[in-house]
């Protein structure tokens, strides 16, 4: 609102709309820190939540869970159904996630078909229970077409707790324990780990 007061004492006062103006700095906003396929956050806005999780769990001394999702055998439901199944495959999944997540939680999808979830760890048995509740979710539902079945993900878990480690060092160890759950067949989680601090 802008006000020009006139000499004869009188004044001209000017209303701007700047509705649209704010809707689309929102959607700049938005698009900067989200997934446009699966409106989960994006790896920037991921980092971002973890560290802040990291740093708070140091003064308070609970666990930071990172689960690492990848889904199996994408490139071949891709080449079989076309890319239009697939990108339904990743909204679908991305769905299953926005379900799981407790309030505190961030899903967010990395780039391609691959995941993953901040979790506040309580124990980790209840991460590793969470992540096994999202594949058996996963390969529940609707099978592809012919006999591909129903798609289905690997996951690696690691946990910082209670020694503080850094976005870097978490993903590299659910990294390795998803690569295992690849190699060991897919359609299964791998960790947490018990890491022993020296
Ligand atoms: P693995 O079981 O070992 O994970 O094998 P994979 O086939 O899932 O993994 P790979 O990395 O070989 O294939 C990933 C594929 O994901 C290849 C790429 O074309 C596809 N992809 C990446 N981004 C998108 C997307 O936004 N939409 C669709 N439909 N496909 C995508
Ligand atoms: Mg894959
Ligand atoms: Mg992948």
């Amino acid at each position: 609102v802008r006000t020009n007061r006139l000499p004869n004492g009188g004044m001209v006062r000017t209303f701007t709309d700047i509705t649209e103006r704010k809707t689309s700095e929102e959607a700049i906003r938005r698009a900067a820190t989200h997934d446009p396929l699966t409106g989960l956050a994006n790896r920037t806005l991921f980092q971002a939540r973890l560290e802040e999780a990291l740093a708070n769990a140091e003064a308070s001394r609970s666990g930071v869970g990172l689960l690492l999702l990848d889904l199996d055998d994408f490139k071949t439901i891709n080449d079989r159904f076309g890319h239009a199944i697939g990108d339904e495959v990743l909204v679908r999944f991305a769905a299953i996630l926005s379900r799981t997540l407790g309030p505190e939680d961030v899903a967010a999808r990395l780039g391609g078909e691959e995941f993953c979830l901040l979790v506040h760890a309580t124990t980790a048995a209840a991460v590793h229970a969470l992540a096994e509740n999202i594949r058996l979710e996963f390969s529940g539902t609707d099978p592809l077409p012919g006999d591909f079945g129903p798609p289905t993900v690997s996951a690696g878990i690691a946990i910082a707790s209670p020694r503080p480690e850094t976005f870097d060092e978490l993903l590299r160890a659910a990294d390795e324990l998803l690569y295992r759950a690849k190699d060991a067949g897919r359609n299964r989680v791998h960790g947490p780990e018990l890491r022993l601090v020296a």
